[in-house]
């Protein structure tokens, strides 16, 4: 099990919702704006992709970080409290790893292998 933490200052988050938030915002200006224009309507939807891509970049960060967190200072408690959905067997640090910022578990009884997903908290 290899862990690097990679912890993003929270005000990054921010930035990256605020940027989201304006980029969606002066998409939807510039396309309802755009009078027929295409040109102006693929400036907004290009500005509506950025928007939802800082908005996917926040969200696959934010787990990463909390998780990483939980087991650094709750070490095998947290493990512990870990089970396999499909079984139900009590997985141990061993068939939990963090792979490209997201929580893979393989359950080393029946085998299942999936990825956590937790609700974001913000
Ligand atoms: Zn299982």
């Amino acid at each position: 099990m290899q862990l690097h933490p990679r912890r993003t200052p929270p005000t990054m988050h921010i930035v990256s919702y605020l940027l989201a938030v304006f980029a969606g915002l002066f998409g939807l200006m510039w396309i309802m704006g755009s009078q027929g224009s295409i040109g102006r309507i693929i400036t907004g939807v290009i500005l509506l992709g950025v928007a939802a891509g800082l908005v996917y970049f926040a969200r696959m960060k934010t787990p990463e970080k909390k998780i990483v967190q939980q087991i650094d200072l709750s070490g095998d408690v947290q493990t512990e409290q870990l089970s396999c959905k499909a079984c139900g067997a009590t997985l141990d640090s061993e068939s939990v790893s963090v792979q490209a910022g997201a929580v893979f578990v393989k359950c080393p009884y029946c085998g299942t292998s999936y990825q956590i997903e937790e609700e974001p908290k913000w």
